[in-house]
């Protein structure tokens, strides 16, 4: 347990020690004077205390004849004034700030500030109306304010204990005018703040992005939101320029307590500039769109034929193997269709295999982003082009139907790739983006002018700034 003691004395606490100790000699030698008539008393009354501050009006108004205001009968035990003045220095309006540790409860935190069990529980009772301190994790930091006795080494009174949930969110015990404990949950409204940032790549990505203040949560969403269009293994490379406009939420001093999202986000890459703009529309989705406001997630294709009526010849799933002879499962789906029809790429990506591939026959695998990818089989011929590494377009023509492989007539056997695991291509329903039209396209377009017309002078501006720095 950590105790960081931010405050021990209160300002006034102080001017009144300061006060009392001129107090005290003046008050010395006024009881030696009167000394026949000193009476002792050991505790520090009520009597006592109004003493003490009739002195201390004495003091701070300069008057000099004090006998002629004080009445010589309730002077005066010089003894019950140092108890005051010890009484003074034992409680100290405190703060305390306590970070939770391992093994720390609520109640054993506050054991720990010298209450006992009954009172600790007290309280613990109170918050569990708004917050159960039993759920306190280790690094959580509690604030105490109070008053704290430092002879009997405890908290005398309390005026109010904070547990802290977040940066925004805390639970605070006070006591109510009848002086019962109530708790309530304190949480901070926080203010949107639009940031911007560009720059050249160099490096990774994301320090090329921390560099210019963007924080590496932001540059995780940047990269997800191009996963579709992007290959960032592949197509980012040293020189390429990025483009972001962002959200934070901060709170009134101005911390940044989460981030929110980003609005614009672009890619200058050698051969083209992709930028995405996020829009939320009239049904209240939200997604991210090219310039024109096409979705930026595509729907791989469900069959990526030119020969839109094929059949589907066998299903994905379980099936009797019509070479085989036996039920094994089939990972894919199989569509009859004359020999020679044009097989599209499901969705942009890059060409991974490109080959004979065993009872496949002739194959192609694509890697559409980090999550999909989709393969093709028993292909008579590959288009011209394709080979591994080369990037395709959504619809491109990436070669012929054929009855090459373990195949028993011309058919296009198709797969769709979810994070290693093969799925059925006619149910996935991820990667569903709708292009926007109507009213949302006119208002997308809008919005993108604006945002265009506020950050392009921004970030040649931040351009400019960086070759001023060389
Ligand atoms: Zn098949």
């Amino acid at each position: 347990m950590v105790l960081e003691l931010i405050n021990n004395i209160k300002p006034k606490h102080k001017h009144r020690v300061i006060t009392l100790g001129y107090a005290l000699v003046v008050t010395f030698a006024f009881v030696l004077s009167l000394a026949n008539n000193t009476s002792v008393n050991a505790s520090v009354s009520y009597q006592d205390k109004t003493d003490y501050l009739m002195l201390e009006n004495v003091i701070s108004e300069n008057i000099e004849d004090t006998a002629s205001i004080y009445p010589t009968e309730r002077i005066i035990n010089i003894r019950s004034l140092f108890d005051l003045v010890d009484s003074y220095q034992r409680e100290k309006d405190i703060q305390k700030v306590l970070e939770v540790k391992k093994g720390d409860t609520f109640i054993s935190i506050l054991n720990s500030m010298g209450l006992s069990y009954d009172e600790a529980h007290n309280l613990y009772l109170a918050f569990k109306k708004v917050y159960n301190p039993a759920n306190i994790r280790i690094g959580q930091k509690i604030f105490i304010k109070g008053i704290y006795d430092n002879k009997l080494k405890k908290l005398s009174s309390i005026e109010n204990i904070t547990i802290q949930e977040n940066r925004i969110k805390s639970y605070s015990l006070s006591q109510n005018e009848n002086g019962q404990f109530e708790a309530k949950v304190i949480e901070e409204e926080l203010i949107s703040e639009v940031n911007s940032a560009s720059g050249s790549i160099s490096g990774s990505l994301s320090k090329s992005m921390n560099s210019q203040g963007v924080p590496n949560k932001i540059v995780q969403e940047f990269i997800k939101i191009f996963s579709y269009s992007v290959d960032f293994r592949r197509d980012v490379r040293k020189g390429d320029k990025f483009e972001i406009v962002f959200e934070n939420n901060i709170t009134k001093d101005g911390k940044v307590a989460s981030y929110g999202n980003i609005l614009y986000a672009g890619l200058q890459l050698r051969n083209e500039k992709v930028s995405l703009y996020r829009y939320t529309d009239a049904k209240g989705n939200s997604d991210y769109y090219t310039e024109k406001g096409l979705a930026m997630k595509k729907t791989l294709h469900k069959k990526p034929l030119s020969f839109q009526n094929a059949r589907i010849s066998s299903p994905f799933g379980k099936r009797r193997h019509p070479i085989k002879k036996r039920w094994i499962i089939h990972w894919g789906v199989d569509y009859a269709a004359p020999k020679g029809t044009k097989i599209f790429a499901g969705g942009d990506g890059v060409i991974q295999v490109a080959k004979y591939n065993g009872g496949y026959g002739n194959y192609v695998k694509i890697r559409h982003n980090s999550e999909y990818s989709t393969a093709y089989g028993h292909m008579w011929k590959f288009a011209k082009g394709i080979r591994p590494g080369v990037r395709v377009k959504q619809g491109q023509v990436i070669g012929y139907v054929g009855s090459t492989g373990l195949s028993t007539g011309p058919h296009l056997h198709y797969e769709v790739i979810r994070n290693g695991k093969r799925v059925n291509p006619r149910t996935i329903r991820a990667a569903t983006g709708n292009n926007l039209a109507g009213k949302d396209l006119k208002k997308f377009k809008l919005m993108v002018s604006d945002i265009k017309s506020s950050y392009s002078k921004m970030f040649a501006l931040q351009e400019k700034n960086k070759f001023a720095k060389k």
